[in-house]
């Protein structure tokens, strides 16, 4: 398969990995958005996380929450983001589903996304669209 996550899973390519069990690898990114930015993969390929079984998305936040406190002592960041790209759209570039481990310090310079205010009833409206939707 020609999935540059396969590859590395595979050990065809090499990465900096940070811990792997049975199901799951992490690794630091090749172009990190800060120093200690690490991505969390199963070993099993799933295009994103909209088709990622339940199991599988579990055993990749307990990697998550187990090596994050490690990224944190080892960067000295006192926080982090965690960030999935769900989609091209959602600039998803590799199509193995994944999760960012983003460390951040005050001032680190790194902006949030801008916020929006919906209209009178307009949020009321959405939601329950949703909620209806919701299977
Ligand atoms: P996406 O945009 O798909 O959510 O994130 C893919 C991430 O994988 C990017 O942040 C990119 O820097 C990282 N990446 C792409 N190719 C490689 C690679 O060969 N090795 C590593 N370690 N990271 C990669
Ligand atoms: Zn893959």
């Amino acid at each position: 398969m020609d999935c540059i996550f396969c590859k590395i899973i595979a050990g065809k390519i090499p990465c900096d990995k940070v811990y792997e069990n049975d199901e799951v690898i992490a690794f630091l990114d090749i172009a990190p958005i800060s120093r200690g930015h690490a991505l969390v993969a199963p070993k099993r390929h799933f295009q994103d996380l909209a088709v990622t079984p339940a199991e599988t998305v579990s055993a990749m936040m307990r990697v998550l929450q187990l090596i994050a406190p490690a990224v944190l002592r080892v960067t000295h960041a006192p926080a982090f983001n965690v960030g999935i790209n769900n989609g091209a759209a959602a600039g998803q570039v590799v199509p193995h589903t994944h999760f960012h481990l983003i460390p951040r310090t005050d001032g680190d310079g790194l902006k949030s996304w801008p916020h929006q205010r919906y209209g009178p009833g307009e949020g009321a409206a959405l939601a329950k669209d949703i909620a209806a939707a919701v299977s």
